[in-house]
């Protein structure tokens, strides 16, 4: 990949999350490793994700210094510098204030393979990071959470939101799209009764490896990008 690559990758990532209904405003963001080896690739803040334009860009160092672009960085760009720190084989990290992941960290109750959605851990509940329900707005916090993300493919942020992870800008953006799509599901599972039919752990991991491979997560951010075009065209 080549920083240009970075670049235009973290410009689709903002638009595929904010087609899949992501967006809090101008809250949320993704981050791209830069291929150089400088920092990560981020949007400015106060732009929607469906603003983020080559101009609206910023690398951010390591240390949390923009070393190009305008103004100051996410005060949260430390998920981001921490996480892809944690594991040099990711790509990209997501952090959206989604509602329903927000809404069903609420209830403290374990994530449930109810659909192919809910099939993406693997029959294991998602992790959460439970130091704070506020900003992570420090490089010891941002560490905090990366530890707290494992290797899994999200977490949830109860209070706050979720965070995502991924070896491809794909793959991170469609953990953050189908984890809220699971809590979703599940919150009009649980509003409706009581919830009794979901996959054990042997049916949900047949179905992450089934469901879920680099193929089908790059269908899925194909289509989202197809219809960033068609609502902001
Ligand atoms: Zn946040």
């Amino acid at each position: 990949m080549t920083p240009e690559q970075a670049r235009t990758l973290t410009i689709q990532a903002g638009r595929a999350l904010a087609a899949a209904g992501q967006g809090d405003m101008v809250w949320g963001h993704a981050a791209v490793r830069d291929p150089a080896g400088r920092g990560i690739w981020i949007k400015e803040p106060g732009w929607g994700l469906e603003e983020v334009t080559e101009e609206r860009l910023q690398l951010v160092g390591h240390d949390g210094t923009v070393l190009q672009g305008d103004g100051k960085p996410h005060k949260e760009c430390h998920i981001h510098l921490e996480v892809l720190a944690a594991d040099q084989q990711l790509a990209c990290s997501v952090h959206t204030h989604a509602t329903a992941a927000v809404a069903f960290a609420a209830l403290d109750t374990p994530l449930l393979p109810l659909s192919h959605e809910g099939a993406l851990f693997a029959g294991s509940d998602v992790p959460r990071f439970t130091e704070t329900g506020n900003l992570i707005s420090t490089p010891a916090l941002g560490k905090a959470l990366a530890a707290a993300l494992g290797g899994a493919p999200a977490a949830l942020l109860p209070k706050h939101g979720l965070v995502a992870a991924g070896h491809s800008v794909p793959a991170a953006v469609m953990h953050a799209v189908l984890l809220d799509r699971a809590c979703t599901t599940q919150l009009a599972a649980a509003a409706a009764g009581p919830v009794r039919v979901h996959s054990d752990p042997a049916e949900a991991r047949a179905k992450r490896a089934e469901c879920w491979p680099d193929t089908q997560l790059e269908a899925g951010w194909n289509y989202l990008l197809r219809r960033a075009d068609l609502l902001h065209p």
